[in-house]
Protein backbone atom coordinates (compact mmCIF):
# COMPACT_ATOMS: atom_id res chain seq x y z
CA UNK A 1 0.00 0.00 0.00
CA UNK A 2 1.50 3.86 -0.91
CA UNK A 3 0.68 6.62 1.71
CA UNK A 4 0.27 10.32 1.27
CA UNK A 5 1.30 12.04 4.60
CA UNK A 6 -0.41 15.49 3.59
CA UNK A 7 1.37 17.24 6.52
CA UNK A 8 4.67 16.97 7.94
CA UNK A 9 7.13 19.11 8.64
CA UNK A 10 10.21 17.36 6.75
CA UNK A 11 12.55 20.54 7.92
CA UNK A 12 12.64 19.35 11.46
CA UNK A 13 12.78 15.14 10.80
CA UNK A 14 16.40 13.32 10.51
CA UNK A 15 17.22 11.40 6.96
CA UNK A 16 16.53 8.43 9.06
CA UNK A 17 13.17 9.02 9.32
CA UNK A 18 13.10 9.87 5.66
CA UNK A 19 14.43 6.36 5.29
CA UNK A 20 11.68 4.87 7.82
CA UNK A 21 8.85 6.80 5.70
CA UNK A 22 10.10 4.92 2.31
CA UNK A 23 9.91 1.59 3.98
CA UNK A 24 6.60 2.15 5.55
CA UNK A 25 5.45 3.22 1.77
CA UNK A 26 5.11 6.43 1.91
CA UNK A 27 5.30 8.14 -1.34
CA UNK A 28 4.40 11.91 -1.17
CA UNK A 29 4.49 14.51 1.67
CA UNK A 30 3.06 17.71 1.40
CA UNK A 31 5.43 20.22 4.17
CA UNK A 32 3.17 23.49 5.26
CA UNK A 33 5.11 26.41 6.43
CA UNK A 34 5.56 26.85 10.16
CA UNK A 35 6.69 28.22 12.85
CA UNK A 36 10.41 27.09 13.57
CA UNK A 37 10.54 27.78 17.30
CA UNK A 38 13.05 30.38 17.91
CA UNK A 39 11.30 33.63 16.84
CA UNK A 40 12.88 35.53 13.22
CA UNK A 41 14.34 38.94 13.58
CA UNK A 42 14.13 39.37 9.60
CA UNK A 43 11.91 39.01 6.64
CA UNK A 44 15.23 37.35 5.05
CA UNK A 45 14.61 33.93 7.04
CA UNK A 46 11.43 33.54 5.69
CA UNK A 47 13.50 33.25 2.02
CA UNK A 48 15.77 31.08 3.30
CA UNK A 49 13.05 28.78 4.64
CA UNK A 50 11.29 29.09 1.73
CA UNK A 51 13.70 28.40 -0.69
CA UNK A 52 14.79 25.36 1.37
CA UNK A 53 11.21 23.87 1.56
CA UNK A 54 11.03 23.66 -2.79
CA UNK A 55 14.78 23.20 -2.63
CA UNK A 56 17.11 21.13 -0.70
CA UNK A 57 14.19 19.36 1.04
CA UNK A 58 12.75 18.12 -2.05
CA UNK A 59 16.08 17.01 -2.74
CA UNK A 60 16.16 15.17 0.46
CA UNK A 61 12.72 13.58 0.27
CA UNK A 62 13.77 12.44 -3.58
CA UNK A 63 17.09 10.37 -2.44
CA UNK A 64 14.76 8.06 -0.81
CA UNK A 65 11.79 8.18 -3.42
CA UNK A 66 9.13 10.49 -2.23
CA UNK A 67 7.99 13.14 -3.70
CA UNK A 68 7.88 16.06 -1.62
CA UNK A 69 5.37 19.27 -2.18
CA UNK A 70 4.55 21.93 -0.19
CA UNK A 71 2.27 24.59 0.74
CA UNK A 72 3.64 28.08 1.91
CA UNK A 73 2.82 30.82 4.61
CA UNK A 74 3.24 33.57 7.46
CA UNK A 75 1.62 31.12 10.16
CA UNK A 76 -0.68 32.67 13.01
CA UNK A 77 1.85 32.21 15.64
CA UNK A 78 4.36 34.78 13.87
CA UNK A 79 1.29 36.54 12.04
CA UNK A 80 1.57 38.39 15.86
CA UNK A 81 5.23 40.03 15.46
CA UNK A 82 5.42 42.95 13.72
CA UNK A 83 9.09 41.85 12.21
CA UNK A 84 7.59 39.07 10.09
CA UNK A 85 4.28 40.60 8.77
CA UNK A 86 6.53 41.99 5.40
CA UNK A 87 7.03 38.46 3.95
CA UNK A 88 3.00 38.77 2.98
CA UNK A 89 5.10 41.54 0.35
CA UNK A 90 7.01 38.45 -0.82
CA UNK A 91 4.27 35.45 -0.37
CA UNK A 92 2.60 35.72 -3.63
CA UNK A 93 6.20 35.31 -5.94
CA UNK A 94 6.42 32.06 -3.99
CA UNK A 95 2.84 30.36 -4.57
CA UNK A 96 3.43 30.54 -8.07
CA UNK A 97 6.51 28.19 -8.36
CA UNK A 98 6.63 24.78 -9.25
CA UNK A 99 5.89 22.29 -6.44
CA UNK A 100 4.22 24.73 -4.15
CA UNK A 101 0.64 23.60 -3.87
CA UNK A 102 -1.18 26.79 -2.14
CA UNK A 103 -1.04 28.00 1.28
CA UNK A 104 -0.80 27.37 4.93
CA UNK A 105 -1.13 26.21 7.30
CA UNK A 106 -2.51 29.40 7.98
CA UNK A 107 -5.44 30.04 11.07
CA UNK A 108 -5.40 30.93 14.58
CA UNK A 109 -3.42 30.56 17.14
CA UNK A 110 -4.57 32.98 19.66
CA UNK A 111 -7.25 34.78 18.00
CA UNK A 112 -5.74 37.80 17.86
CA UNK A 113 -6.65 40.90 15.46
CA UNK A 114 -3.20 40.82 13.81
CA UNK A 115 -4.03 36.68 13.04
CA UNK A 116 -7.22 37.39 11.67
CA UNK A 117 -5.97 40.11 9.60
CA UNK A 118 -3.46 37.59 8.25
CA UNK A 119 -5.57 34.68 7.75
CA UNK A 120 -7.98 36.53 5.85
CA UNK A 121 -5.35 38.19 3.63
CA UNK A 122 -3.95 34.91 2.66
CA UNK A 123 -7.16 33.33 2.04
CA UNK A 124 -7.95 36.50 -0.36
CA UNK A 125 -4.39 35.07 -2.16
CA UNK A 126 -5.27 31.57 -2.31
CA UNK A 127 -8.47 32.60 -3.61
CA UNK A 128 -7.26 34.65 -6.61
CA UNK A 129 -4.94 31.58 -7.43
CA UNK A 130 -7.53 29.29 -7.07
CA UNK A 131 -4.93 27.50 -4.79
CA UNK A 132 -5.24 24.60 -1.94
CA UNK A 133 -5.05 25.89 1.68
CA UNK A 134 -4.85 24.10 4.88
CA UNK A 135 -6.20 25.83 7.68
CA UNK A 136 -4.56 25.21 11.59
CA UNK A 137 -6.70 25.40 14.13
CA UNK A 138 -5.53 26.37 17.75
CA UNK A 139 -5.00 23.58 20.22
CA UNK A 140 -6.46 25.48 23.12
CA UNK A 141 -10.54 26.43 22.55
CA UNK A 142 -10.67 24.01 19.81
CA UNK A 143 -14.09 24.56 19.24
CA UNK A 144 -14.38 28.10 18.83
CA UNK A 145 -10.93 27.96 17.16
CA UNK A 146 -12.68 25.90 14.24
CA UNK A 147 -15.90 28.07 14.50
CA UNK A 148 -13.67 31.18 13.78
CA UNK A 149 -11.77 29.36 10.68
CA UNK A 150 -14.95 27.86 8.95
CA UNK A 151 -16.47 32.09 9.57
CA UNK A 152 -13.20 33.42 7.65
CA UNK A 153 -13.32 31.31 4.94
CA UNK A 154 -16.85 32.06 4.41
CA UNK A 155 -15.91 36.18 4.90
CA UNK A 156 -13.67 35.67 1.91
CA UNK A 157 -15.86 33.33 -0.07
CA UNK A 158 -12.80 31.32 -1.47
CA UNK A 159 -14.00 27.77 -2.89
CA UNK A 160 -14.69 25.60 -0.02
CA UNK A 161 -13.33 22.36 -1.90
CA UNK A 162 -9.66 24.39 -1.86
CA UNK A 163 -9.57 23.87 1.72
CA UNK A 164 -8.79 21.30 4.63
CA UNK A 165 -9.89 22.86 8.18
CA UNK A 166 -7.10 20.88 10.23
CA UNK A 167 -6.21 19.23 13.53
CA UNK A 168 -9.66 18.15 14.20
CA UNK A 169 -11.02 16.23 17.27
CA UNK A 170 -14.36 14.26 17.62
CA UNK A 171 -15.94 17.54 18.80
CA UNK A 172 -15.27 19.51 15.74
CA UNK A 173 -15.62 16.97 12.90
CA UNK A 174 -19.09 17.53 12.53
CA UNK A 175 -19.22 21.30 12.50
CA UNK A 176 -16.42 20.89 9.52
CA UNK A 177 -19.46 18.74 8.03
CA UNK A 178 -22.73 20.48 8.86
CA UNK A 179 -21.56 24.14 8.04
CA UNK A 180 -18.97 23.81 5.30
CA UNK A 181 -17.77 22.08 2.10
CA UNK A 182 -14.19 22.11 3.33
CA UNK A 183 -12.62 19.10 4.25
CA UNK A 184 -11.50 17.73 7.24
CA UNK A 185 -8.05 17.32 8.04
CA UNK A 186 -7.22 15.03 11.02
CA UNK A 187 -3.60 15.24 12.90
CA UNK A 188 -2.69 11.91 14.86
CA UNK A 189 0.24 12.64 17.81
CA UNK A 190 1.42 10.01 20.10
CA UNK A 191 0.30 10.60 23.17
CA UNK A 192 -0.81 14.40 23.51
CA UNK A 193 -4.56 15.37 21.63
CA UNK A 194 -5.25 12.79 19.14
CA UNK A 195 -3.99 8.84 19.18
CA UNK A 196 -3.88 6.69 16.30
CA UNK A 197 -6.61 4.64 18.26
CA UNK A 198 -9.35 7.72 18.01
CA UNK A 199 -8.74 8.57 14.51
CA UNK A 200 -9.90 4.97 13.70
CA UNK A 201 -13.21 6.08 15.37
CA UNK A 202 -13.46 9.18 13.47
CA UNK A 203 -12.95 7.00 10.34
CA UNK A 204 -15.66 4.43 11.54
CA UNK A 205 -17.86 7.14 12.42
CA UNK A 206 -17.90 9.41 9.38
CA UNK A 207 -16.46 7.72 6.54
CA UNK A 208 -13.83 8.73 4.26
CA UNK A 209 -15.08 11.00 2.16
CA UNK A 210 -13.51 14.48 2.13
CA UNK A 211 -11.39 13.34 5.37
CA UNK A 212 -7.87 13.43 5.36
CA UNK A 213 -5.65 12.26 8.18
CA UNK A 214 -1.63 13.37 8.83
CA UNK A 215 1.24 12.79 11.43
CA UNK A 216 1.91 16.69 11.65
CA UNK A 217 5.49 15.58 12.60
CA UNK A 218 8.08 18.07 13.60
CA UNK A 219 10.13 19.25 15.77
CA UNK A 220 7.93 18.17 18.61
CA UNK A 221 6.72 14.72 19.99
CA UNK A 222 5.48 13.70 17.13
CA UNK A 223 5.80 9.88 14.71
CA UNK A 224 6.20 10.37 10.96
CA UNK A 225 5.03 6.67 10.78
CA UNK A 226 1.32 7.90 12.12
CA UNK A 227 -0.26 7.51 8.63
CA UNK A 228 1.16 3.97 8.17
CA UNK A 229 0.42 2.98 11.50
CA UNK A 230 -3.24 4.24 11.07
CA UNK A 231 -3.58 1.86 7.88
CA UNK A 232 -2.17 -0.82 9.98
CA UNK A 233 -4.76 -0.38 12.68
CA UNK A 234 -7.79 0.25 10.13
CA UNK A 235 -6.38 -3.25 8.66
CA UNK A 236 -6.48 -4.92 11.78
CA UNK A 237 -10.34 -3.94 12.57
CA UNK A 238 -10.83 -5.52 9.16
CA UNK A 239 -11.91 -2.39 6.91
CA UNK A 240 -10.91 -3.22 3.21
CA UNK A 241 -7.47 -2.18 1.68
CA UNK A 242 -9.41 -0.75 -0.97
CA UNK A 243 -11.11 1.90 1.70
CA UNK A 244 -7.53 2.16 3.46
CA UNK A 245 -6.26 3.44 0.07
CA UNK A 246 -8.99 5.87 -0.59
CA UNK A 247 -8.56 7.43 2.87
CA UNK A 248 -4.91 7.23 2.96
CA UNK A 249 -3.79 7.88 -0.57
CA UNK A 250 -6.62 8.59 -3.01
CA UNK A 251 -7.99 11.46 -0.75
CA UNK A 252 -5.15 14.06 0.14
CA UNK A 253 -4.10 12.79 -4.37
CA UNK A 254 -7.26 14.42 -5.12
CA UNK A 255 -7.21 17.14 -2.47
CA UNK A 256 -4.26 18.34 -3.53
CA UNK A 257 -4.43 18.12 -7.42
CA UNK A 258 -6.83 20.92 -7.06
CA UNK A 259 -3.90 23.09 -7.23
CA UNK A 260 -3.34 22.00 -10.94
CA UNK A 261 0.20 21.13 -9.45
CA UNK A 262 0.66 17.72 -8.26
CA UNK A 263 2.48 15.27 -11.00
CA UNK A 264 2.20 12.17 -10.03
CA UNK A 265 3.73 10.85 -13.33
CA UNK A 266 6.89 9.70 -12.11
CA UNK A 267 5.81 7.64 -9.54
CA UNK A 268 5.12 4.00 -9.95
CA UNK A 269 1.54 3.82 -9.91
CA UNK A 270 2.01 0.03 -10.25
CA UNK A 271 3.53 -0.67 -7.10
CA UNK A 272 1.16 -1.17 -4.60
CA UNK A 273 4.03 -0.92 -1.43
CA UNK A 274 7.76 -0.17 -2.21
CA UNK A 275 11.05 -2.31 -2.92
CA UNK A 276 13.17 -1.02 -0.36
CA UNK A 277 16.22 -1.66 -2.24
CA UNK A 278 14.81 0.53 -5.50
CA UNK A 279 14.94 3.32 -4.35
CA UNK A 280 18.93 2.90 -3.72
CA UNK A 281 19.13 2.19 -7.51
CA UNK A 282 20.92 5.16 -8.89
CA UNK A 283 20.68 7.26 -5.62
CA UNK A 284 23.29 8.62 -3.76
CA UNK A 285 22.30 8.32 -0.06
CA UNK A 286 23.01 11.17 2.19
CA UNK A 287 25.47 11.11 4.79
CA UNK A 288 26.58 13.68 7.34
ZN1 LIG B 1 1.86 21.77 11.07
Amino acid sequence: MKFFDPHIHCFSRTTDDYERMALSGIRIVCEPAFWLGQPRTSVGTFIDYFETLIGWERFRASQYGIKHVCVLCLNSKEANDPRCVPVLDILPEYLDKDGVMGVGEIGYDDMTQAEHDAFIRQLELAAERECIVIVHTPHRDKKEGVQKSIDAVKEVGIAEHLVVIDHNTEETVQMVKDQSECWAGHTMYPQTKMSVERAVKIVERYGTEKMLFNSSADWGQSDPLNVPKLAFELRKRGHEQEDIEQLLWHNPVAFMAQSGKLDISQLDEADGGVNPYALYEGNTILRN
